[in-house]
């Protein structure tokens, strides 16, 4: 199965990250994830055949076309990962904080173009494209928009695992000349920094730096990521960080640990960790 090296790698008692499945069906959502690991870098995720292909780029995209960005191939995450942001503990699998960085959608984009402009291409001919290693698609976010190319390298360099590829934005109206990613250090889904998030423990903390409103979100399903997230987040601050899971658990399917679970398990004891695990 396509999340076994996923699951693998990630013990879900410790790590708040979701267990996740296969979907049964897909829609072309896109994340990019700020990670700061033991080395920065940002996680970009595109929903393909129920899971997110996924990619670890180390200097971020870029929409200057200018830019060639390494990105290196790595395992399927589950779709529910999308909307993940918290911290991971240390001693577990890419310990460190998590910040959602860019949502929206894609669209597999054919090599053939039409009047100089590329046009869609269908799931078939995308799942062609990444098994060439050549694939074109178009980004609609809250940050990253306009025409890519992901493309794998082909000359293996001594000691490379054959996962590299490059990320380049195509030229079109969206691209920016020296695009600067560092100046974009905030998470499209809780307006937090990286430091924010980091610290942000038990998210009692967290509290004033949050403005008022979003504004209007457009997509119905990243409006329904926020609402289950401000939930969380409102639940968290009312039991101060306790009881919570019991609260919570409506808001997710039976059997999923929710980020506020883990959380509170992390910092109770064992004993109390029983109890809410069978809450
Ligand atoms: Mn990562």
């Amino acid at each position: 199965m396509a999340l076994e090296e996923y699951q693998r790698k990630r013990r879900f008692s410790e790590t708040p990250e979701p267990e996740g499945k296969v979907e049964s069906k897909s829609t072309h959502r896109f994340v990019v994830q700020k990670h700061r690991a033991s080395h920065l870098h940002y996680d970009f995720r595109l929903e393909l055949d129920g899971v997110l292909k996924s990619w670890a780029v180390p200097r971020g995209p870029s929409l200057d076309p200018a830019d060639k960005r390494l990105a290196m191939e790595v395992e399927d995450h589950p779709v529910s990962y999308f909307d993940f942001e918290g911290n991971i503990p240390q001693g577990n699998y890419g310990a460190g904080s998590v910040m959602v960085w860019d949502v929206g959608t894609w669209q597999p984009l054919s090599s053939v173009q039409v009047e100089g402009k590329y046009v869609p291409a269908s799931d078939e001919e995308a799942r062609a494209m990444l098994a060439k290693g050549d694939l074109k698609f178009r980004l609609k976010g809250k940050r990253l928009n306009g025409d890519f190319a992901l493309v794998k390298m082909k000359g293996r360099r001594p000691g490379s695992k054959g996962n590299e590829w490059l990320m380049i934005k195509k030229h079109d109206q969206h691209e920016v000349e020296d695009y600067n990613i560092d100046h974009y250090d905030s998470s499209v889904l809780s307006k937090r920094s990286m430091d924010e998030i980091a610290g942000d423990e038990g998210s009692r903390e967290w509290n004033s730096s949050r403005p008022a409103s979003r504004g209007k979100l457009k997509a119905a399903w990243l409006a329904d990521a926020v609402a289950k997230f401000d939930q969380q987040k409102a639940a968290q601050r009312a039991d101060g960080g306790k009881k919570s899971a019991k609260k919570s658990a409506p808001a997710k399917a039976v059997g999923k640990k929710t980020t506020e679970t883990h959380k509170t398990a992390s910092r109770s004891s064992s004993k109390e960790k029983k109890t809410l695990k069978r809450a």
